[in-house]
C-alpha cells in the first residue's frame, strides 16, 4: 500500500493552497507533478557537473555523460528493454515523428497499409496520417465497442488481406483510460504478415503499470517523461535494436555521425545515431531519477492503488447527478484516467469552477479529435489519478460538480 500522505510531501507543488482550498491535482494524465528528488538530481547536474555529453574527458564531462546515460539505463530496466534501443527525445511526440520519419516513409511503398486506431491521441496518429500522404499508404482504424474498448474482430478484418506492414496503437487511452490487450494485438497484425512492425504508445501506461516490453512484442515503444514524474523535455523511443538498425536518422549533425568529410557521412552506433546535437542533459538524469522515484515505490503497488482509488471515483463519478462516464467501467481493464461529461454544463464551465476550488482537471479534447467525434462530443472533463492521490481527493471533485451545476446546468425545457 502506498503511503500517500508521505508521498504528498515529496511534491512541493503539492503544499500550494489556491486561495481557501488544498490543491487536488487531478491531471497527471497531462503532466504528472515533480517530486523532490527529481528537483534535486537536475539541480546538483547544475550546480556540480554542468558540461556537455560525450566529449570531454574531464571529470565533470565524464560525470554528466554518466547521468545522461544513467537516464536511459533506468528506461531500458523500467520497460524490460535493451538500453541500446532507447533513443531520448524531447517527448513522446517526438519518439512517434521518429518511427515515421525514420521507417515508415523509407521502407513502406504505395499500397501498403497502415493499421491505427481510432482512440490514438494525435501525437500517435497525425505523423503516420503524413507518411501516408507522402508515400501513398492507406490508413485502416480499428473501431471501439460501445464500452471504449477496440473491436478485435474488426481489427482482423482489418488486417486480413496481408497489407498492413505498420501498425501504431496505444497502451492506454488518455481519454477512456481503456488498456488495450497489446500482445494480442500484436499477434493478430504479425498473424497476417510477420514482418510487420508494431508501434505502440506508451505515454499512459508507463507512468501506471509494470511494463515489460518483452512479455508484450512490439518493435518500438514511446514513453514521455513528464508523464513519469520526470521533467518537461525528455522522452523517448525504446526500440528492438534490429528496427533501429534499419531506420534512417530523422535529425543529422553533430554527434549522430561517425564520420564526415566533404562528400558524406556515416552514422554513429544506435541508439546514438538519431540523437543529433547537444541533448537534454539536465532533463535525461531528471528522468533517471524519476524512475528510480516509481521503481522504489513499485509499479505493481502503483497499479494496485490506481485500481482501488480508480474503483471509487468511478463509483462516485457514476452516481452523481447528470454525470455519464465515458470509457471501461471496470478498472480491471482500464487505467485512472476518467472522462466525463455533466447534462447541461460545458466542459470548461466545469473544469473553471473546480480550478477556483483548487481542483485541478483536464477539459477539452484531449488531443483526440476523431475519438471525440466517435463519442459524439466536442469535449470532456478527465480526471486522472497517480501516486499522491487518495479518497480524500474524490469530495471536493462531487462537490465541485454539484456547484457547477447549480451554477450553469439548464433546467430541462417541458415537454
Ligand atoms: N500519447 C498519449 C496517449 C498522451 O496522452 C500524450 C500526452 O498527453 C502523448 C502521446 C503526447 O505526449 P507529449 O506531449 O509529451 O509528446
Amino acid at each position: 500500500m502506498l503511503d500517500v500522505a508521505a508521498i504528498r510531501r515529496e511534491f512541493p507543488t503539492l503544499q500550494r493552497r489556491i486561495g481557501d482550498h488544498r490543491l487536488v491535482y487531478l491531471d497527471a494524465a497531462a503532466s504528472a507533478q515533480t517530486p523532490r528528488v527529481v528537483l534535486d538530481a537536475m539541480d546538483r547536474y547544475y550546480r556540480t557537473a554542468r558540461s556537455n555529453v560525450h566529449r570531454g574527458v574531464y571529470p565533470l564531462a565524464e560525470e554528466a555523460t554518466a547521468g545522461y546515460e544513467a537516464g536511459r539505463t533506468a528506461l531500458a530496466r523500467l520497460l524490460g528493454a535493451d538500453p541500446r534501443g532507447v533513443v531520448l527525445t524531447r517527448n513522446a511526440t517526438e519518439a512517434c515523428n521518429l518511427v515515421a520519419y525514420g521507417y515508415v516513409r523509407h521502407h513502406l511503398r504505395a499500397g501498403d497499409a497502415i493499421l491505427s486506431t481510432v482512440m490514438e491521441h494525435h501525437a500517435n496518429m497525425v505523423p503516420f496520417w503524413h507518411a501516408a500522404q507522402a508515400n501513398d499508404l492507406e490508413l485502416r482504424h480499428v473501431p471501439i465497442t460501445s464500452d471504449g474498448r477496440l473491436d478485435l474482430d474488426a481489427a482482423r478484418e482489418l488486417v486480413a488481406d496481408g497489407r498492413v506492414r505498420f501498425a501504431a496503437f496505444t497502451h492506454v487511452s488518455n481519454v477512456l483510460g481503456t488498456i488495450n490487450p497489446v500482445a494480442e494485438l500484436a499477434g493478430i497484425v504479425r498473424a497476417a504478415d510477420p514482418h510487420a512492425v508494431v508501434h505502440v504508445d506508451g505515454a499512459q501506461a508507463a507512468p501506471h503499470l509494470p511494463v515489460d516490453l518483452s512479455a508484450l512484442d512490439v518493435d518500438s515503444y514511446a514513453v514521455t517523461g513528464h508523464k513519469l514524474c520526470g521533467p518537461t523535455g525528455i522522452g523517448a523511443l525504446v526500440a528492438r535494436p534490429e528496427l533501429l538498425e534499419r531506420m534512417e536518422p530523422f535529425m543529422t549533425g553533430g554527434e549522430m555521425i561517425r564520420d564526415v568529410t566533404l562528400d558524406g557521412a556515416t552514422w554513429n552506433e544506435i541508439p546514438h545515431r538519431f540523437e543529433a546535437g547537444t541533448p537534454m542533459i539536465a532533463e535525461a538524469i531528471g528522468l533517471g531519477a524519476a524512475v528510480g522515484f516509481l521503481e522504489d515505490l513499485g509499479l505493481d503497488v502503483v497499479r494496485a492503488h490506481e485500481v482501488e482509488l480508480g474503483g471509487m471515483f468511478l463509483a462516485g463519478l457514476r452516481d452523481a447527478a447528470g454525470v455519464e462516464v465515458h470509457g471501461p467501467t471496470d478498472m480491471t481493464d482500464r487505467g485512472a484516467a476518467i472522462s466525463f461529461t455533466v447534462e447541461g454544463v460545458h466542459p470548461h464551465d466545469i473544469g473553471a469552477v473546480l480550478g477556483d476550488r483548487g481542483v485541478c482537471v483536464r477539459v477539452g479534447h484531449h488531443c483526440c479529435k476523431p475519438l471525440m467525434r466517435e463519442l459524439g462530443a466536442s469535449a470532456t472533463v478527465r480526471a486522472s489519478l497517480h501516486v499522491h492521490n487518495d479518497a480524500d481527493d474524490l469530495e471536493p471533485l462531487l462537490e465541485g460538480i454539484s456547484a457547477a451545476r447549480a451554477m450553469f446546468a439548464r433546467p430541462a425545457v417541458p415537454a
